[in-house]
């Protein structure tokens, strides 16, 4: 097997990825905080994980995946200031805060599974998980490295920095870190400014809480993951995920947590996404520039201009490494939606040429084309292994595309490649786009009948309308949805279908 190197955060370099238990991979990935919809930025993160997790499924290792829901502890800010968003959700929308968890997780779901994310093995909760917080706080408060005040445990940043480097995975020192935080008021519990809570008291009013050793209160949020990873996949495993917004405090903090409690750095190697933007500004729930899925899957965002399908987004992701940033536009999406189809139309030729390849030489072909299709396929897997490079994979296949499309229409004969190039072709440009990369083609067959169907109603909608017959052209839209599709009336007076 190649070898396969990953970026590691920690050190900062590619390193050859060795797995603790040889064939085993276990991966920790800091899944969504279910009080709100999951945004596009959101889903990015999740897409270069499910592809992560599939491509170590390609190599042969059996995976351990725990991806979490963070339905408790997680606060306005992050240094446990402002109110628990679930709370505070729950107050507003008028439920009890495990309907906001259940609504919200559903729809978590339903999104993972439209952009054919494969589910997690394990998706523990962090209410699920009370007791083994509980645990992991009272051991770091044994080992000395917290103190209580009133009910509140908090982490001694300055006391674990004396003995390891507590800015280790974004290489600040202590005194950086500090310039950055505002002084400690006369009101403030914490003996420093960095400490955070392990354990948080509650008010009486507050709507989730536990009793603990220290009186009825809730976890920090921080503490969730490493309780939760250390459960499921033991005190040290190999990869922690997450995106790279979470490496200068949550995954700061769990470095923290697991060296005061088990003296051990939890994973081996340290992986974070980087983030989705809109013209240069991160995609963010509080920035308001975060579209939802389901506004991308219908075009009913005002920075759309039109819909688009799930599997040209996952794609327009694709074409960017994990690790760079990626900026949304509407221009890239439409070009994505292209080279999807591209890529569609030549696996199909590719299908469509096996009877003719049967025929074909099993001896060695020497060929100018046969030697470059070689090099095109045997680089996919070359690129995945140089950290998961799936940009260049999809640059290689668009380097195939003329090739398979030229072999089908007979302008280069089939017989210039042999037989093994051949299914080798056709192996791995299908096992690439579907098991690894996660495409699927979207319906799109009889889509012609379909749209001459639906122009008819769109004609007879429009003329409706003109007559001020609302009754009519309303049934024909919303008959229309309640089958899954969607027009739309677009800024020149068109209309356009979507299937949602
Ligand atoms: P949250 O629900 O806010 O905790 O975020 C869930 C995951 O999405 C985390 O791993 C975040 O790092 C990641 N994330 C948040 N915003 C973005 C973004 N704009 N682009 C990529 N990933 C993001
Ligand atoms: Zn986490």
């Amino acid at each position: 097997m190649a070898e396969l190197k990953i970026y590691n955060s920690l050190t900062k370099q590619k390193e050859v990825f060795t797995p603790i238990t040889p064939g085993y991979v276990g991966m920790y990935v800091c899944g969504p905080t279910v009080y709100s919809d999951v945004h596009l930025g959101n889903c990015r993160t999740f897409i270069s994980f499910d592809i992560i997790y599939r491509y170590f499924k390609y190599l042969g290792y059996k995976v351990r995946y725990v991806r979490n829901i963070t339905d408790a502890g997680h606060l306005e800010g992050d240094r446990d200031e402002g109110d628990d968003k679930f709370s505070k959700k729950a107050r507003l929308e008028q439920l009890e805060p495990m309907e906001i968890v259940q609504k919200y997780t559903l729809g978590f779901h339903k999104v993972m599974e439209l952009f054919n994310n494969l589910p997690p093995t394990i998706e523990p909760t962090a209410t699920g998980h009370i007791s083994e917080q509980i645990e992991m706080v009272k051991h770091i408060l044994q080992n000395g490295y917290a103190y209580e005040v009133d009910g509140t445990v908090y982490f001694d940043v300055e006391k674990y920095d004396k003995e390891k480097p507590y800015g280790i995975l974004t290489n600040r020192k202590l005194e950086e870190l500090l310039e950055g935080t505002r002084t400690l008021s006369g009101q403030d519990e914490k003996k420093g400014r960095l400490d955070f809570a392990l354990w948080v008291k509650a008010k009486p009013e507050h709507l989730m809480q536990w009793p603990s050793p220290w009186g009825m209160g809730f976890p920090g949020w921080h503490i969730e993951c490493s309780a939760m990873s250390g459960k499921y996949l033991g005190t040290k495993f190999d990869i922690h995920g997450g995106g790279m917004d979470l490496a200068a405090t949550h995954h700061t903090n769990e470095i923290a947590q697991s060296e005061a409690c088990y003296n051990v750095n939890p994973a081996n190697y340290w992986i974070h996404t980087n983030m989705l933007t809109v013209n240069g500004a991160r995609m963010s729930k509080t920035a308001g520039n975060g579209f939802l899925p389901g506004e991308l899957f219908t075009g009913s965002h005002p920075l759309l201009e039109k819909a688009y399908a799930p599997m040209t987004v996952r794609f327009f992701m694709l074409q960017t490494h994990y690790r760079s940033t990626l900026d949304f536009s509407n221009e890239a999406l439409q070009a994505a939606e292209k080279g999807l189809k591209r890529l569609w139309e030549a696996y199909q030729n590719l299908e469509q040429l096996q009877q003719q390849a049967q025929e074909l030489s099993d001896t060695a072909s020497d060929t100018e084309t046969d030697r470059r299709c070689r090099a095109f396929i045997e680089g996919f897997d070359t690129s995945m292994n140089d950290d998961f490079n799936t940009a260049k994979v999809l640059a290689n296949m668009f380097e195939l595309v003329p090739i398979i499309n030229s072999f089908k229409g007979g302008q280069i004969p089939l017989n210039y490649i042999n037989r093994a190039t051949f299914d080798l072709l056709q192996k791995q440009f299908s096992t690439y786009l579907t098991d690894i990369f996660g495409l699927k083609e979207e319906k799109v067959a009889d889509s012609g009948r379909l749209d001459s169907v639906l122009q008819l109603l769109i004609q007879i909608r429009k003329e409706a309308r003109a007559r001020k017959d609302f009754a009519t052209s309303d049934k024909i839209r919303n008959e229309l949805q309640r089958e899954g599709i969607l027009l739309k009336d677009e800024k020149d007076g068109s209309v356009s279908w979507n299937i949602i």
